[in-house]
């Protein structure tokens, strides 16, 4: 995709600070570094996100994060990590180059706060369910 920056760093037409590089994908710093590590995995064949991806395309990403996910955890002493992937601008998409966020994490107050909101007694899961199953 011309106009895609995440196809432009896997050209080199961008620079970026590799971590990690092979024949399908690359591992490099996210510029925001929200914990120390910031790391996204992108494939170097452009597809949008995941929900576009093809089962093949998903194989060959995700085949690859636990090793990577595994040296950046154990190169900067992290002692968890976040992995996450945002899908469309209301999941906080703003690249639309799949790739998979690597935060290392160190402390409750390093950079990173996730909460999920237990909205269990809201809804009928047996009905969630029924509509979703395929
Ligand atoms: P998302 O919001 O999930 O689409 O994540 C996109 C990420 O790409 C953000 O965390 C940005 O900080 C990061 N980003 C954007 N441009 C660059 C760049 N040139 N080099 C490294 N990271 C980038
Ligand atoms: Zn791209």
């Amino acid at each position: 995709m011309n106009d895609c920056i995440f196809c432009k760093i896997v050209a080199g037409e961008i620079p970026s600070y590799k971590v990690y590089e092979d024949y399908d994908v690359l591992a490099f710093l996210d510029i925001t570094q929200t914990t120390p590590g910031h790391t996204l995995v992108v494939p170097k064949e452009h597809s949008k996100n995941v929900l576009a991806m093809t089962e093949e395309q998903a194989k060959t990403l995700f085949a690859k994060v636990p090793a990577i996910a595994r040296a950046v955890k154990e190169k900067t002493g992290a002692t968890g990590m976040n992995i996450l992937q945002n899908n469309e601008e209301i999941a906080g998409q703003t690249v639309f180059h799949t790739h998979v966020h690597l935060i290392p994490r160190y402390d409750t107050a390093d950079g990173l706060k996730i909460e999920f909101t237990n909205n269990m007694d809201k809804f009928d899961l047996a009905e969630l369910a029924e509509k979703i199953r395929f």
